[in-house]
């Protein structure tokens, strides 16, 4: 399996139309980012690690973006060139810890909690922007969506995110969660599985 070494991971809080609504958000103006360390990275069939420190460890089932080549203030209709791949990404969080902060850097940055999948060529991906996304918690459907609901296309987050900061091959952008997070125990395997992209099961221990 390829594996991914981003020098950062940039992630983009709620992004799609049902969470917002599931979470009684009102829809985001401009995206809203946060980091995760590299040293949360897991891969394909790696454990995560439910943290002593939280109560309420949840899944966020995820596409990833990994980009190809070096960009900064890229526009939106150049972003695709800078784009090297796709994977199946899950942003663990730690929902208690991330009400109680404010700041969502604890709840999001423990070790293990981005697992993530091989990368599947921009290439071979025509529309990221319409592929179905669904997340099973022990083989029970637990999130069932589409790219095509996220408020903001892979394209315009490339572009905002490289307004913010200059972007390296092999960075990851996580592009936000659908409707249907929940809670995972120890013992439990969580699988992201999208359309045309592949799938990631990992077990919590
Ligand atoms: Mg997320």
């Amino acid at each position: 399996m390829n594996r991914i070494k981003p020098s950062k991971i940039v992630c983009v809080g709620l992004n799609y139309r049902q969470h917002a609504r599931e979470f009684d958000m009102p829809v985001p103006e401009e995206p809203v980012i946060f980091l995760k360390p590299p040293s949360a990275l897991i891969y394909d069939g790696d454990e995560i690690v439910y943290p002593p420190l939280t109560r309420e460890l949840h899944y966020e089932a995820e596409l990833g973006v990994v980009i190809g080549r070096t960009c900064r203030n890229v526009s939106t209709e150049d972003a695709r060139g800078f784009i090297d791949g796709y994977v199946c990404a899950n942003d663990v969080t730690a929902r208690d810890l991330q009400r109680k902060d404010g700041q969502w850097s604890r709840a999001k940055s423990f070790d293990t909690f981005c697992p993530v999948g091989r990368t599947v060529a921009a290439r071979d991906t025509p529309d990221p922007n319409r592929l179905r996304i669904r997340a099973f918690l022990n083989d029970r459907l637990v999130q069932d969506s589409n790219t095509s609901d996220m408020i903001f296309s892979v394209e315009q987050i490339v572009s905002f995110v490289s307004s913010v900061m200059t972007l390296f091959p092999q960075d990851l952008i996580l592009t936000g969660t659908p409707q249907g997070v929940g809670p995972m125990q120890k013992g439990d395997r969580i699988r992201i599985v999208i359309e045309g992209i592949g799938d990631i099961s990992n077990r919590v221990v």
